[in-house]
């Protein structure tokens, strides 16, 4: 009992290592003295200056929140483009291009799926049959003028009038939008609440089903001094479990590191998202400092 405890504990503290360093360790895992250095060095990066992906129609509304594993129109997932960026460029649009070798994608760029199949171009082939390259020109035909589907989104727009939108945390505030948590993890896009890996038209809120709540909304934008930094200060116990488990790459963490999905992740970070308010809410009551009030 106390074994499989202390395993399932090595496999949560894997899976944070993982969420936070992604593929940047290249393959093989950090000593623990590599990971505090990585932890330094990238987190205030990454709640400086993250980019927030979105695929938005001309209505204005996000119809798609882009998390780590949401596909590209270029067939890699969204943590697989460069995401971290210690100077947020100056050019707009933002490009965020594939960090996969050989692969022409320039900039991530969103394309649904109807139900689990790909769409259709107007030249009637796939949306993976296309290059990936500018231009988006078909590999199957010639009569193809670059990637354009008619397919019919959620909000009744068709596709090719959405776009893939990558903007900075006071971009979005300065319309309005929800920024949501600042979180340490890697290629976090456009998942602000976590249940909002779901369209934006279902997107769900605190309570249920419904648009995000007014709290969500105007949820503060946090200081430097942030929760999640002064957690990640300082050499932790953790690093040494990950580094046994390293040792002994079970087939488990394979594939739960290689089958994620979409679906993983939201309920991966709406566990986080929990634990972290359970512990916040406990810590404000030691301090005997009030509550925040919480909207029913
Ligand atoms: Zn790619
Ligand atoms: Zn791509
Ligand atoms: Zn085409
Ligand atoms: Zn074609
Ligand atoms: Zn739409």
């Amino acid at each position: 009992m106390e074994r499989l405890r202390a395993e399932a504990a090595a496999l949560d503290e894997y899976a944070e290592y993982r969420r936070i360093v992604g593929d940047d360790d290249g393959g093989k895992i950090f000593t623990p003295e590599e990971y505090e250095e990585y932890k330094r060095k990238v987190l205030p990066i990454r709640l400086q200056n993250r980019l927030y992906v979105s695929w938005r129609s001309p209505t204005g509304m996000d119809c798609k929140l882009v998390g780590p594993e949401t596909l590209c129109f270029c067939t890699h997932r969204y943590k697989q483009h460069k995401t971290d960026y210690e100077v947020i460029p100056k050019d707009r649009p933002i490009c965020v291009p594939c960090r996969v070798s050989r692969c022409q994608c320039q900039s991530y760029h969103y394309v649904p799926l109807n139900g689990t199949q790909p769409i259709r171009c107007r030249c009637k082939h796939f949306a993976d049959q296309h290059s990936a390259a500018p231009g988006f020109s078909c590999n199957s035909c010639s009569k193809c003028s670059g990637f354009h589907s008619c397919f019919t989104c959620g909000c009744g727009q068709p596709t090719y009038a959405h776009e893939t939108v990558v903007e900075t945390k006071q971009e979005r505030l300065a319309q309005g939008k929800p920024v949501g948590q600042d979180v340490p993890y890697a290629a976090m896009g456009g998942l602000t609440g976590f249940s909002s890996l779901a369209e934006g038209y279902m997107r769900l809120d605190d309570s249920g089903i419904g648009a995000p709540s007014a709290e969500l909304l105007e949820s503060p934008v946090t200081s430097m001094d942030h929760p999640f930094l002064k957690a990640f200060e300082g050499p932790s116990s953790s690093a040494q479990t990950i580094s046994q488990i390293a040792g002994c790459s079970t087939a488990t963490m394979q594939v739960s590191h290689d089958g994620r999905s979409e679906e993983d992740d939201m309920a991966y970070f709406e566990k986080r998202y929990q634990e972290r308010l359970k512990k916040e809410k406990a810590a404000k009551q030691t301090e005997k400092s009030p509550v925040r009030s919480k909207k029913p």
